[in-house]
């Protein structure tokens, strides 16, 4: 495989973490942010390999653009963190103290400040109050067009939780997973099973709409029996980690029947086929993001099917399942290398039957890296 920067950076993690936080800085200087403050959410494991509890009690890097990070984090969870003394500082703190103080105090004089979009309301409606002068934005607009470009240790996390889906895909491909006569829940409890036995540290989500529940996107699996001759919509996901304790993501959908379709779903399904494998083609560097979610819309659009497709195609992936940049109309950003997202489109005949087909691909100078090899044909699961 040939990919070119930045992909061919270090593979180690603590190298790459080190390469981030350097670029980090850079674009704070750029922006003219003084400081970035990370709390929950997916921008602190990402540069520092610590993702924080998502408690009540403030966990909060502060990062000035001109100064050491310190990591401010409650006492009784500091042994929890593997301390890079090249990153950042530590500064735990006790049980009485106000931590809102400790982080305003490393602010200091600085106004310009980036925080987490998952951090908690009322920490930021806090920190306003102890810091009435500062100007808030989103750090996300810092950080995410950065983690929005893989290094080759984020690549090659992606592609081993990619390959951990597939085997679970072809399982449910080949019927080794019995559907007819379960539930879905069920079912998806079998997914999940089988997405940790495959090395996922953390199942996502597991959605199986069987019959008329394939008609919609984001179903929650539930008591409905899986009968037979009918569409059953898998997507299933979760996080594997490798080697440095933060996981990437991994998002897969595969249709399938049990038996013998309408005639109308044996049509839809080869057009949301040939609609897909488009899109991923036309996931090429330079491209925008919306001309991918064009590509595969307008043959949906093209055989009458246009109002049955109500979703964006794709959306970035890695330690976050959903993230930057969203393959989406509106979003002219063009594709860079290392740009890892989905390509899924489906067709939904509400109170009928739907049917979505979903891949990660990486775009590279190479052209685009499909992660996921598991086969695209309509299968006939009769277990
Ligand atoms: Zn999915
Ligand atoms: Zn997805």
């Amino acid at each position: 495989m040939s990919i070119g920067t930045p992909l061919d950076g270090p593979v180690d993690a603590s190298l790459s973490r080190a390469t981030r936080l350097a670029r980090v800085r850079d674009r704070m200087r750029e922006m003219g942010v003084d400081a970035l403050l990370l709390s929950s959410g997916a921008e602190l494991p990402w540069l520092t390999g610590y993702e924080a509890m998502p408690l009540e009690r403030l966990t909060m890097l502060v990062l000035p653009a001109d100064d050491n990070a310190t990591l401010v984090v409650p006492e009784l969870e500091a042994p929890r963190v593997d301390h890079d003394p090249r990153l950042f500082e530590m500064r735990p703190w006790a049980e009485h103290e106000q931590p809102i103080e400790v982080v305003a105090a490393l602010v200091a004089n600085r106004t310009r400040l980036a925080i987490s979009d998952r951090c908690w309301a009322w920490h930021l409606l806090e920190l306003q109050r102890s810091i009435p002068r500062a100007h808030w934005q989103s750090a996300r607009e810092v950080v995410g067009p950065l983690r929005a470009v893989k290094d080759a240790h984020e690549v090659a996390a992606l592609r081993a939780a990619a390959a951990a889906a597939d085997s679970v895909a072809a399982a449910l491909l080949g019927g080794e997973i019995p559907l007819i006569g379960r539930t879905e829940a069920e079912v998806s409890a079998e997914f999940s099973d089988r997405l940790r036995q495959a090395g996922h540290d953390r199942v996502n989500f597991a959605i199986v709409g069987s019959g008329p529940n394939s008609a919609s996107p984001h179903h929650q699996a539930g008591e409905r029996v899986i009968g037979r001759d009918e569409v059953v919509v898998c997507d299933f996901g979760g996080s594997l980690q490798l080697g440095d304790g933060v996981g990437y993501c991994s998002d897969i959908t595969r249709t399938v029947v049990t038996g013998e379709p309408e005639a109308e779903f044996l049509e839809l399904f080869e057009v949301l086929r040939l609609a897909q494998a488009a899109a991923v083609a036309a996931a090429v560097v330079g491209t925008p993001c919306e001309q991918v979610d064009r590509v595969g819309r307008d043959p949906i659009v093209a055989a009458g099917y246009g109002k049955a497709f109500f979703h964006r195609i794709g959306h970035g992936i890695g330690i976050e399942e959903h993230e930057d940049p969203y393959m989406v109309a509106g979003n002219k950003a063009a594709l860079v290398a290392g740009n890892a997202f989905s390509v899924e489109p489906g067709i939904y005949l509400s109170g009928r039957f739907g049917a979505r087909i979903e891949d990660i691909v990486i775009a590279t100078e190479a052209g685009p890296l499909p992660c996921n090899q598991a086969d695209h044909g309509l299968a006939v699961v009769e277990a």
